[in-house]
């Protein structure tokens, strides 16, 4: 995760997004969840805290056919499609 958050400050793959990042309102953002994750404890870990959010998943969601991915970006699709084409 904190390699994800190197390569947000690091503006990696910015290029191919079709609208600019407010660094104003993301780069704050990331420090937070960055400092976040440091601290995280694998007893902070709740294990159990996915079936909550399973069960408020519908069968046609990504989680729950393979984790597909964009064939342009290859990156994971959500339940919104891709986020870097925002298709
Ligand atoms: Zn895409």
């Amino acid at each position: 995760m904190l390699e994800v958050v190197k390569g947000v400050k690091e503006k990696l793959g910015w290029e191919t997004l079709d609208y600019t990042p407010n660094e104003k309102i993301i780069f704050p953002c990331i420090n937070t969840f960055s400092d976040m994750v440091k601290e995280l404890k694998k007893e902070d870990i709740d294990e159990n805290a996915i079936e909550e959010w399973e069960k408020a998943c519908e069968d046609s969601e990504p989680l729950f056919n393979g984790y597909p991915v964009c064939k342009e970006h290859n990156v994971l699709l959500t339940i919104f499609g891709c986020h870097v084409c925002n298709d």
